[in-house]
């Protein structure tokens, strides 16, 4: 019989905390485990994509060099070969310069060029340019509402974000691309909300979206090419801010919007 008095009581209470200290390392351990399991697998769904994206465009380039050189071809489709190598050459030359600049960034590397703006005028004219970028017909994107506020941003990282938006717009709608951009301020905050009339994303993935490397896979969604970092950048961009990004979605087929809150410049 053990009688718990005395020197007894030590033993036991020690022996109590080395059991919950020792349960506690397990469970820590197979956390960090399952969550390195969890890394490592999507690390390798991104080099899988990763090297599918560099190859296709790469094989493209090598196959019209190849007809160019050994064809005696017309100047029309000359310039036609030409045109599509150059456009290869653009999405291999963007999709290098998204990995180097996240992993920059992760390297706190990037000299930001924070300035203060009028937010309707410089948001409007971010939102132009991306038009632009993605040579989005008139009428695709409609903006709506304004905001009187100033805000303090890195002009070329916030055109990223928006670039990101729209690139994703673009590849998550099967149909015509509709885009409705809406400003507003609420209590202390900008916010801008960026919808499509797209595939939308489920509640669980919605959680997800924003980490590195993820991507949703779901054999009802078209083979989209991507790399699963654009959301995690413009997270990052957005967090360098000091604001806040969230998506809301109704789910499939339900469109999807961003919601971006940065904090209002008091003079
Ligand atoms: P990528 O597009 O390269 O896969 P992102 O980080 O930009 O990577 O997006 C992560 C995932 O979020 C995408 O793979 C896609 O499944 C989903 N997603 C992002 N934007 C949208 C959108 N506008 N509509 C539907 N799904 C989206």
């Amino acid at each position: 019989e053990i009688e718990l008095n005395g020197p007894n009581v030590g033993i036991f209470v020690i022996g109590i905390i080395m059991i919950v200290g020792l349960a506690c390392a397990l469970v820590i351990l197979f956390r960090n485990l399952l969550v390195q399991r969890k890394l490592t697998g999507l690390y390798d769904n991104f080099i899988a994509n990763i090297t599918h994206e560099l190859k296709s465009p790469l094989s493209s380039i090598q196959l019209y060099l190849e007809t160019l050189t050994s064809k005696k071809l017309s100047a029309e489709k000359q310039n036609e070969f030409y045109a599509i190598m150059a456009k290869d050459t653009t999405r291999l030359h963007k999709l290098i310069n998204s990995i180097l600049e996240v992993s920059r960034l992760e390297q706190k590397r990037v000299a930001h060029n924070f300035h203060i703006y009028d937010a309707d005028n410089i948001f409007h004219q971010i939102i132009d340019n991306s038009i632009k970028h993605f040579n989005l017909p008139d009428g695709v994107v409609k903006t709506e509402g304004f905001t009187k506020s100033q805000c303090v941003i890195d002009k070329e990282a916030m055109q990223i974000v928006f670039d990101n938006f729209t690139d994703n717009a673009v590849k998550y709608t099967p149909g015509n691309v509709k885009i409705n951009i809406r400003l507003k301020t609420s209590l202390k905050k900008i916010v801008i909300e960026f919808a499509d009339k797209g595939i939308g994303i489920g509640q669980i993935d919605q959680k997800t979206i924003f980490d590195k490397f993820h991507r949703v896979s779901n054999k009802a969604i078209p083979n989209v090419k991507g790399t699963g970092l654009g959301l995690y950048w413009v997270k990052e961009i957005i967090r360098l801010h000091g604001g806040k990004v969230t998506v809301r979605s109704d789910g499939m087929n339900k469109g999807t919007t961003f919601i971006i809150e940065l904090p209002i410049y008091k003079t």
